[in-house]
């Protein structure tokens, strides 16, 4: 319909007169800004830009706002899927070894002339066998000297360059003139940035955020420091590729995209079709809004020996690395004037091949290996002698032309041979790359646990810093200076974060003690952020007067955090708040753009307590014991847990005071009743009775009744209140011995055994009170490994009758288990044959199937970020995770998780010791199940599955918890109640991504930040609401003045995801449009001037 409208001739000429005013508009700036050295094609990008943006514009005032989707959508079709690529691949017999080759006279292609672009490069790891620093100085650093140094003798030498991490590194200890001849190469093309994210990020169990934080992180730098916008990706390592990323690739605007490590099954396939270059597309973009122009390599390693062609056996001929002293696979010898000719032709051979597995005859050849070029040596033996090998073939006439090129210079030769209709020739592709095997039976599916303490960390950092941003940005746009010191300490989080999303990082597939390196730089980063917090939040509580003065000045701090990390190996610890004869002040932080209505627990020194909110109004609570780590068995006298209900509204602090009280007073804390089973003593308590009766074991809220074995303690099922059934939910816990398994991979599972064996009884705890009921079970293994297994449900929450929930956690303790996996099962009595879902980033949900006839068990084991569900026509159960996991679903309604893994063999994928460092880590997860109605079956067809928006509320929540203070005794509680709401508001189905500031640190100047919003889909539902509102009807459409009343924003333009591309911006007052799925990102200005004298008005 809108394509009618589009044409009438109102808006025809409306459209002419916004072209050439954009147009006129960038003339000016053209000659405005001409100092960027990197000019020429940045400007012409731009050009091509400004015209696509006056179009969306026309399409955006045009779209209505989208809230959900339907459950009848249906899936964008692709010429090739990946799915049904992998089904082929495992029919034919699952021959796929080597690299592929095809008859050389096959396309029309192979008539045109051959075009080489051989592309040096070296892949530098910010740590895997060494840490960063440890890289930096002994290989990278000189690395990055030689590109220079070589690239200046060498006049026709490229290269490639991804890591902005290292670039920073280099820059800080390079001289200015340094910098400038860098810069200067990079200018004139031969020095390309590829990727030029902070690292060359995992696809497989990132979450998005961090990765799109991470790209923005590395582009800023690049933009600021060298000039340049990196227009193509070079995810040549990753083990696997993600859809999800794809997306983001396109949405941070990479024209074309490199990928390699995909499974051996899907590059036969690919190769032997001619589709190693493709279109890739996501499931839910029907109009192909997104795709992403991608080229596969055909080879199983990027090294030199299997990138000329298919022969490894001649492509070794061809690395001409020579250093005394040094083993050298290559067979290489130099290139004279003797055998120049012989070697020209076996060379060119492997080119012909290669190229024969694409359509247009022109060949891209990546030279180059982990941390080469190391020494200038080198750059003399490949340069010299590949040179004296071009020269000899296109001096032939064999219809050739190799040279050294960028990726630039290849997908311009592409595009330049297929024309202009190239992206239309392309076929197109859906679907992901997971798992990934590089041959035979090795399956790469280990690493999605690998590590969870630090792939919780991670999380645990992303959403702190997440906070930190919002709040510190809310108070820079509206105050009037900025606080250097907490803008210091985001870039310095932001960094680690952003260095953590490197493939050997998050994955786990370093060696210990490069991961305890990447702890370490987590936690430093989880303090840094935790301070600007703090401060930030101070700094609104002192807003003016006398003690903000003494505070600054002292560089006090007045608040807390309630929860802290001692080491960067433990587990955040709850700070014991001290409750005397002054009221402790507890401040809640919500960096959530949605009220919360939950329960909060915090640790108090006294068994009677009484808690109000900002008002003085008593919320209700209830005391619960705490148990002395040292014995589960044994109640602390000195310590307890007070739960109670906080309402929080969205993006706020709100202030609770805890005060001492007597035991029957109106509004104590309610003591909560406790059961102990198992153990030898009894428990004995001054607060709380105990009860060591054997008894049947259940919790239970409105909602439901759950239920318990009464052997193991776990979890059988629940019992639905409001339709009396039963639904089978059977929690246990195994260890198996782990075969052909590593750091990366995960082999056979065998020798399963429960958690709980032989005689061994576990310890089995209960507390209920009036606003939770918890069962605790602390299991163990004859081997040592053990699991405190928790859930709980909230007796405080509004039930819904479609929707069942509960929380669990596990406290995973690995002890001296030796190539063991432990594993959490959960079996339903759900009819879902071999389908599962599990999400891809925390982006979208895709269908998965269990292949039984797949030769391992890591095969069938797929990475889940944020959620895993299995479901039927009547009702979905869903896992929801706070960090990534293993997930696979062996038989029909059950679900695995793998938890943790402590293996000491070496799998040679790269990493020597094996994964022995491995602290307790804390991992939790929601358990929702949803009754789904008749009409939602046809979804079921589609490889998407849209969770529920209150699947998405639960998913943040999980991730994104309220953040816990408490304020010094010296701090007025008056001043407390300046801590207000922050002036950030979206309508209910979009969630906040991001609001950070965009110019580096040191900028007192800066007034440029971002915002990124994110609308998922979700299934329309009209049973959605919770406490905090139904998402169901269609949402009002929002300005940017209303996203962010109180900002004096002077100017919006929307912008590619990491601000490589901004179009032109207009007013405050426009609309805010973001389309279902859309992760849309803004760069906002705000006037400081005017919000300075807005400032001193108020005060
Ligand atoms: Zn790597």
């Amino acid at each position: 319909m809108y394509r009618v409208r589009i044409l009438q001739p109102r808006n025809l000429l409306m459209l002419v007169v916004v072209v050439c005013v954009l147009l006129t508009a960038y003339v000016h700036r053209l000659h405005m800004k001409t100092d960027g050295t990197a000019a020429s094609w940045r400007e012409r990008n731009q050009t091509k830009h400004l015209v696509g943006t006056a179009r969306r514009q026309q399409h955006e005032q045009q779209t209505p706002q989208l809230t959900c989707v339907p459950t009848d959508a249906v899936d964008a079709k692709a010429d090739v899927d990946t799915y049904s690529v992998f089904l082929r691949w495992m029919h034919a017999g699952r021959k796929s070894r080597g690299s592929p080759t095809l008859p050389l006279t096959a396309t029309d292609a192979t008539l045109q002339p051959l075009r080489v672009f051989v592309v040096p490069h070296s892949h530098n790891d910010p740590g895997w066998l060494h840490t960063v620093d440890e890289y930096f100085d002994s290989k990278t650093s000189h690395i990055l000297d030689n590109i220079v140094a070589k690239l200046e003798q060498y006049a026709d030498m490229t290269f490639i360059w991804t890591e902005t991490v290292f670039l920073d590194m280099w820059w800080r200890r390079a001289t200015p003139t340094m910098r400038a001849r860098f810069v200067a190469l990079v200018g004139s093309g031969r020095l390309e940035i590829t990727g030029g994210g902070w690292v060359m990020p995992d696809e497989a169990v990132t979450h998005y955020y961090s990765v799109v934080d991470q790209y923005i992180e590395g582009h800023e730098w690049l933009w600021h420091n060298v000039g340049v916008r990196p227009r193509n990706s070079w995810q040549i390592d990753p083990f696997g590729h993600s859809s999800s990323i794809a997306y983001i690739l396109n949405l941070v605007g990479f024209e074309n995209a490199v990928i390699h490590r995909i499974h051996h099954g899907f590059k036969w396939h690919l190769a032997t079709e001619r589709n190693l270059e493709f279109r890739w597309r996501q499931y839910w973009d029907a109009e192909d809004a997104r795709p992403l122009f991608t080229h596969a390599t055909p080879n199983q390693h990027y090294t030199m020996k299997w990138t000329c062609g298919p022969d490894t056996a001649v492509c070794s001929n061809f690395d001409f690395r020579h250093v005394v002293g040094e083993f050298r696979e290559s067979m290489s010898v130099p290139i004279t004037k003797h055998n120049v000719a012989t070697k020209a032709r076996q060379l060119l051979d492997q080119y012909r091949q290669k190229a024969a597995l694409y359509r247009h005859n022109v060949l891209l050849v990546p030279h180059g290996d982990d941390f080469r070029y190391d020494k200038p040596a080198e750059f003399d033996q490949q340069y010299v002698n590949l040179r004296r090998l071009f020269a000899h073939i296109n001096a032939q006439p064999w219809d050739a032309d190799v040279r050294f090129g960028t990726l630039q210079d290849y997908f311009d030769a592409v595009h330049e041979r297929e024309g202009a209709l190239l992206p239309a020739k392309l076929p197109t592709l859906t679907g992901d790359f997971f798992p990934y095997s590089d041959e035979r039976t090795d399956y790469w599916s280990g690493f999605y646990t690998t590590r969870p303490f630090n792939k919780r960390l991670e999380r645990l950092l992303a959403s702190r810093l997440r906070a930190a941003d919002v709040v510190f940005t809310l108070r820079d746009m509206t105050t009037t200076e900025r606080d250097a010191d907490a803008a210091e300490l985001l870039t310095f989080a932001r960094r680690q974060l952003g260095l953590f999303q490197h493939h050997d990082a998050i994955t786990g597939t370093s060696e210990d003690h490069v991961a305890d390196d990447y702890s370490r730089k987590l936690w430093l980063g989880l303090h840094a952020v935790d301070r600007v917090i703090l401060r930030t939040v101070q700094a609104y509580a002192l807003a003016d007067g006398h003690l903000r003065d003494v505070v600054t000045r002292g560089n006090m701090t007045l608040i807390h955090m309630n929860e802290q990390m001692r080491t960067y190996q433990s587990l955040p610890l709850k700070q014991l708040v001290g409750v005397r004869h002054k009221a402790a002040h507890v401040l809640l932080y919500n960096a959530l753009t949605l009220p919360r209505h939950e329960l909060v627990r915090v640790h108090v020194n006294h068994p009677h307590v009484v808690v109000r909110d900002g008002d003085g109004v008593v919320v209700r609570s209830q005391v619960n014991p705490l148990w002395r780590p040292d014995d589960p068995t044994r109640i602390s006298d000195a310590a307890f847990e007070v739960a109670f209900l906080a309402r929080v509204p969205a993006t706020s602090v709100a202030v609770f005071s805890v005060a001492k009280s007597k035991p029957d007073a109106e509004g104590t804390a309610v003591k909560a009743s406790v059961v102990l089973l198992g153990g030898a003593a009894s428990a004995t308590s001054s607060v709380f009775a105990v009860d060591t009766s054997p008894q049947e074991l259940f919790i239970q809220n409105d909602a439901l009744v759950a239920w318990f074995d009464s052997r193991s303690g776990f979890l059988q099922g629940v019992t639905d209140k409001n339709t009396s059934e039963n639904i089978q939910l059977g929690l246990d816990f195994h260890v198996c011995k782990s075969r052909h398994s590593g750091a990366y991979l995960l082999g056979d599972l065998h020798a399963r055994e429960p958690l709980l064996v032989g005689e061994s009884s576990p310890v089995i705890r209960l507390v209920k009170g009036p606003l939770a009921e918890e069962i605790h079970v602390i299991a163990g293994h004859v081997v040592s490994g053990n699991v405190i297994n928790t859930i709980a449900v909230d007796k405080t929450q509004a039930t819904s009758a479609s929707a069942l929930r509960l929380d669990i956690s596990n406290l995973v303790d690995a002890g001296d288990l030796v190539n063991r996996e432990v594993i959490m099962q959960l079996k339903t009595d759900t009819n879902s044959g071999d389908t599962f879902y599990a999400d891809l980033n925390g982006l979208q949900v895709v269908k998965r199937t269990t292949y039984r006839m797949l030769p391992t068990d890591g095969a069938r084991f797929y990475p889940a970020t944020s959620l895993v569900a299995v479901q039927d026509r009547r009702v979905r159960v869903s896992l929801l995770l706070s960090q990534t996991h293993a997930v696979a679903s062996p038989a029909t309604g059950t679900l695995e998780v793998i938890l943790e893994r402590r293996i000491a063999e070496n799998d040679g994928k790269g990493v020597s010791g094996g994964v022995t460092s491995v602290p307790r880590s804390l991992q939790r997860h929601t358990l929702l199940v949803e009754r789904r109605g008749l009409q939602r079956h046809t979804a079921d067809e589609s490889h998407v599955l849209r969770p529920t928006m209150r699947s998405h509320r639960l998913s943040q929540r999980l991730n994104d918890p309220l953040i816990a203070m408490v304020a010094d005794a010296q701090l007025d509680p008056l001043l407390l109640k300046r801590v207000v709401d922050l002036p950030l508001s979206l309508p209910c189905d979009v969630q906040l991504v991001s609001l950070r500031p965009l110019l580096p640190a040191d900028s007192a100047a800066a007034s440029e930040y971002a915002l990124l919003v994110h609308r998922p889909m979700y299934e329309c539902r009209d049973d959605d609401a919770d406490d905090t509102g139904s998402c169901a009807a269609p949402q009002p459409a929002t300005s940017f003045a209303d996203v962010l009343p109180g900002v004096r924003v002077s100017r919006v333009a929307r912008s590619s995801l990491s601000f490589l591309k901004t179009d032109p911006s207009v007013p405050p007052s426009r609309m805010m449009i973001v389309n279902s799925m859309e992760i849309a990102a803004f760069r906002l200005e705000v006037d400081h001037k005017r919000a300075r004298r807005q400032a001193v008005d108020t005060n």
